[in-house]
């Protein structure tokens, strides 16, 4: 049976729920449908935290942030790629879209440290519980108070259109049945292509054999629906790895453990990189050390400073040990060399100087019992690029037209991330961009 509405959102995650909130607050009808049989996505995966410019946050811990200077360090993290009237508005508007956030029930007020940011500037959720749990919390909570209607187990397979305008879309549901719903507008919502090896590999031979972090619905549907309106790609062949994944499980260890003050170490016992470069760069420096794998090492000080970090423990992520010789003895490295590795290490935090890598996140020397270790490797993380958006979140097909009637935001989008995203990153781009895109599709609808 067929079905009409405002607006309909292909995608229950961050993006999806996001655009819900915001053109159902301002008076849309609107329906999402999700093709799992739960809500959220890669942003269930989310760890780090939401990186923002500028927040009375960072002001309470006297530290120097803005806009500009988060678009220079982002611009500079994605090569120099990023679509710079896209990069405005994410850092613009990120604080604004924290404390919307936070209006909405979040908790986003601890600060810290994460890759490629010259300030502390990533904002995590409460006593560092992963954000997209809790951003999905949120998030259900409001689906359920504003009665947003949310189809689970069912799949968007084609967008309806009649010439460059589009009229909804058609779906599936579990047992294979097929309908419209019918829409004046439609938001792409659907995410990244991570999961997806074949679209992988076909536009980055080289991670040919690579695992990944990303949830089983990353698959890229979104690239095929929008085909016929001959939508442009932008920076479809920028494809991040995350440097730190436990092989073969792809369990991935949040980069926020690095920011926490945890150092990598190599099969040599031996530094080998700043440890806070951008994923690009720490994923490259891990591939070169032997076997294709490092070790994330660090102590109860830092071990205590997020919940995660007992979760790996518990789940046997993380080998725990009461000196760093018992610890090496686990990690199958020379015992002396791992102790000369942090004894150095320790040094440079000391001096608040490390000579010999340039890392300036010099918080905590490990020096507290027990120890910590788990062996890594870079995998399939975000892919940056995606259908090409302007600045109100419309798609635009290869001939510079806004498809009428088509919005999208989120990891489905390119062009905000550029060669490389920030740690951070990916939770400002989904609230920000699916904050306009529900708006500007509320409005199109003369909402
Ligand atoms: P973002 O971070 O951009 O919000 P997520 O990965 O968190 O992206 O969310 C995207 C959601 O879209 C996932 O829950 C995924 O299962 C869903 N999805 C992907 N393709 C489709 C599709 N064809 N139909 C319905 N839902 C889809």
């Amino acid at each position: 049976e067929d079905i009409t509405t405002d607006i309909v959102i292909v995608g229950a995650g961050g993006a999806g729920l996001s655009a819900a909130i915001e053109a159902t607050n301002a008076g849309a009808k609107v329906v999402v449908v999700e093709k799992n049989a739960f809500m959220g996505g890669n942003t269930n995966y989310a760890t780090g935290g939401m990186n923002a410019a500028g927040t009375k946050y960072q002001e309470a811990k006297g530290i120097q942030d803005s806009p500009a200077l988060y678009y220079a360090d982002t611009m500079k993290g994605g090569k120099d790629l990023n679509n710079p009237e896209l990069l405005k508005v994410l850092t613009e508007k990120s604080a604004e879209t924290l404390y919307w956030l936070e209006s909405l029930g979040a908790d986003l007020s601890e600060v810290g440290r994460s890759g490629g940011q010259s300030v502390d500037r990533i904002h995590k959720g409460p006593g560092g519980m992963p954000v997209g749990t809790h951003l999905m919390d949120v998030f259900g909570t409001q689906v359920e108070t504003l009665g947003i209607e949310v189809k689970l187990n069912t799949k968007a397979v084609e967008i309806l259109s009649e010439g460059n305008v589009v009229k909804g879309i058609k779906v599936e549901n579990k047992d294979g049945n097929s309908y419209n719903i019918n829409a004046k507008a439609v938001i792409l919502a659907s995410g990244g292509f991570g999961a997806n090896p074949e679209l992988v590999v076909k536009f980055k031979p080289e991670l040919e054999g690579f695992g990944t972090t990303n949830a089983p619905g990353a698959k890229g549907d979104a690239l095929a629906m929008v085909e016929k309106l001959d939508v442009s790609l932008t920076d479809i062949e920028q494809i991040q790895t995350h440097p730190t994944v436990v092989p073969r499980i792809n369990e991935m260890i949040t980069e926020g453990i690095r920011g926490d003050g945890a150092i990598l170490v190599n099969h040599d016992g031996l530094r080998f990189i700043d440890e806070l470069k951008t994923r690009d760069v720490v994923s490259k420096a891990i591939l070169e050390q032997e076997g294709k794998t490092a070790f994330l090492v660090l102590d109860k000080q830092v071990y205590e400073k997020a919940s995660t970090y007992e979760k790996y423990k518990n789940q046997g992520l993380l080998k725990e040990a009461q000196t760093l010789s018992e610890l090496a003895g686990i990690m199958k490295v020379d015992a002396t060399a791992l102790e000369a590795t942090v004894r150095e290490y320790n040094e440079a935090v000391k001096a608040k100087s490390d000579v010999e890598f340039g890392r300036t996140s010099l918080d905590v020397e490990l020096i507290s019992a027990p120890y910590y270790a788990v062996e890594i490797s870079p995998a399939i993380h975000h892919t940056m690029g995606g259908v090409t958006i302007n600045t109100s979140t419309q798609v635009m097909n290869n001939s510079g037209v806004a498809v009428e009637g088509l919005f999208a935001a989120g990891e489905v989008t390119g062009g905000v991330h550029g060669g490389n995203r920030i740690g951070g990153n990916a939770v400002t781009d989904i609230t920000v961009f699916g904050k306009i895109a529900g708006a500007n599709a509320a409005a199109f609808v003369g909402k």
